[in-house]
């Protein structure tokens, strides 16, 4: 099944959706004890769907072409966590284009996770405008990425019972200011200017695809950039929630983005920063596609 955040007139609603069909259902029409937070805030819904089983009446849907699509998550519990340089042509590619304040060429593939976050604010729309400001415009980076979103919360959570805690997969673009996460050493600047995290357009449940093969597409002006698959990643999603929960507790609706493939604008030479109107498309097999204009927003 696939779940969204949708905003209409009155505010927010979370809601099953049907692509096929083009129809939804406000998760407070199929789910009639649904908390009233849990009806607009699908990270509080979700500890309810993980145990629900939502039979929606085709009559019931309502037409989801003209609604307005935001990010699924558009408060996770905790930042969003996200995972540094776990596909191993990434790397290297980002050791040599020296951007990376954290290692060298000698030593660009990590031994262990590589765990860093960025702040809700940077939540954007799936087709909503990346924003390009003073100061933080000149080194602006894609990176398109399968995110996790949990389902059942927990510390301690080893990798073998790990699956058991996913509640499903969206897209996001980890977008980066490139200076800033090499001037400043520690990467948490340069991954947090305000709207540098679309995502979307909805999250796909765990039963419905093997997150194991999942294609990874980026085009920029509809150039491909990136083009991977996640049986590529250095450390897979089992071993990232284990490292994860083995210090702090993981809740319903905590987001984990699992890393960005080869193919960034900084792996060329010169560098390829995104500018604006420059448009830039994430897709992944088994979820869809976002697409975010880059746009001057000062
Ligand atoms: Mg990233």
């Amino acid at each position: 099944m696939k779940f969204a955040t949708i905003k209409d007139g009155s505010g927010y609603v979370a809601a099953l959706v049907d692509p096929a069909s083009d129809k939804f259902w406000p998760l407070d029409s199929l789910l009639p004890n649904l908390p009233l937070k849990a009806s607009s805030d699908l990270a509080s819904a979700i500890p309810y769907l993980v145990e629900a089983r939502l039979v929606p009446r085709s009559e019931d849907g309502i037409a989801l072409g003209p609604v307005n699509l935001c990010a699924p998550i558009l408060s996770p519990p905790h930042n969003i966590m996200c995972v540094g340089k776990n596909y191993r042509a990434h790397a290297n590619e980002f050791a040599k284009s020296g951007f990376d304040a954290s290692s060298s060429p000698a030593d660009a593939v990590p031994e262990v996770p590589i765990i860093f976050t960025k702040p809700s604010s940077t939540i954007n729309g799936p087709t909503s405008d990346i924003p390009l400001v003073a100061g933080l415009d000149q080194a602006v980076d894609y990176e398109c990425e399968l995110a996790v979103i949990m389902g059942k919360g927990g510390r301690g959570i080893s990798r073998d019972s790990a699956m058991e805690h996913v509640f499903g997969y969206t897209i996001v673009n980890d977008v980066t200011a490139r200076d800033l996460q090499q001037r400043h050493k520690q990467w948490f600047l340069g991954k947090s200017p305000d709207g540098f995290c679309p995502m979307g357009p909805w999250i796909v449940t765990a039963d419905e695809v093997d997150y194991r093969d999942m294609r990874l597409f980026c085009r920029v002006n509809g150039e491909l950039r990136q083009n991977a698959n996640t049986r590529d990643l250095i450390f897979d999603i089992p071993v990232l929630i284990e490292t994860i929960s083995a210090v702090m507790t993981l809740v319903p609706g905590d987001v984990i983005a699992t890393g960005t493939p080869e193919g960034v604008g900084i792996g060329f030479k010169p560098p390829r920063f995104l500018k604006d109107g420059d448009v830039v498309e994430c897709e992944i097999t088994g979820i869809g596609k976002i697409s975010n204009v880059v746009k001057r927003a000062d």
